[in-house]
């Protein structure tokens, strides 16, 4: 059973290229912020409570993350993608527990390196479609919709996130270095770390996750 995981700040592309690889090679894609969201949806006060912490640019606490995780992890029984988790050291961990305990290697760790001025641009202009997932940036002219703001895909509306602002960017990102980037570290040691230029083109950064994954 193959598992991937993505280290990547906002906007650098893990949720796009973790859907592109969960089609190529038919595995599961388990976004924890999908998860949250589908949480904030329901509308009840644990929602709501979810909601504040995220657009605050926070990170949720891990027992609740490690809950969602787990009951999904329960259902899988292919390969899969963790898009957005772990996102600290101590998720890492537990994370490390819950594969031995079933008997099971994290294979590969994808590090999507973008600078920071390159993330704030792509995450002020981001839309995406609630239906299928697909990305898009109103800013970008590669990255337009054809039709303006319908999802080429499915050509549901799109939509904007909440904390899709330059506010809540700053402090997402500062969480990011903070908490998120020492993973880096510790796969390195791990040993299963691989390293992509995020500036490249998406189409670019596919092909060098599919060496990386076929090898
Ligand atoms: P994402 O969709 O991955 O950009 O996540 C959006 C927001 O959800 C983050 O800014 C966090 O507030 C929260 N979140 C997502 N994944 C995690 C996680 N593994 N641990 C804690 N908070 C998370």
């Amino acid at each position: 059973m193959k598992s991937i995981i993505f280290i990547a700040p906002p906007a650098a592309g893990k949720g796009t290229q973790s859907m592109y690889i969960c089609e190529k090679y038919n595995l599961t894609h388990i976004s924890t912020g999908d998860l949250l969201r589908e949480e904030v949806k329901s509308g009840n006060e644990f929602g709501k409570q979810i909601q504040e912490i995220m657009e605050s640019g926070s990170l949720v606490s891990d027992d609740i993350i490690l809950k969602l995780l787990t009951n999904k992890l329960d259902e899988i029984k292919n390969g899969y993608v963790l898009d957005g988790f772990p996102r600290n050291v101590s998720q890492a961990k537990e994370y490390d527990k819950i594969l031995e305990n079933i008997n099971q290697k994290l294979n590969y760790v994808i590090y999507l390196n973008l600078p920071k001025e390159l993330a704030k641009k792509r995450i002020t202009g981001r839309i995406s479609c609630p239906n299928c997932g697909n990305v898009y940036n109103e800013e970008i002219e590669e990255s337009k919709p054809l039709i303006n703001n319908i999802c080429d895909k499915c050509h549901t509306s799109l939509v904007k996130r909440k904390d899709d602002n330059e506010e809540t960017f700053e402090k997402r990102y500062e969480t990011y270095i903070n908490e998120t980037e020492p993973l880096v570290e510790y796969y390195k040691n791990q040993g299963n770390l691989f390293i992509i230029d995020s500036t490249l083109p998406k189409e670019e950064i596919s092909k060098q996750i599919e060496n990386i994954i076929n090898d």
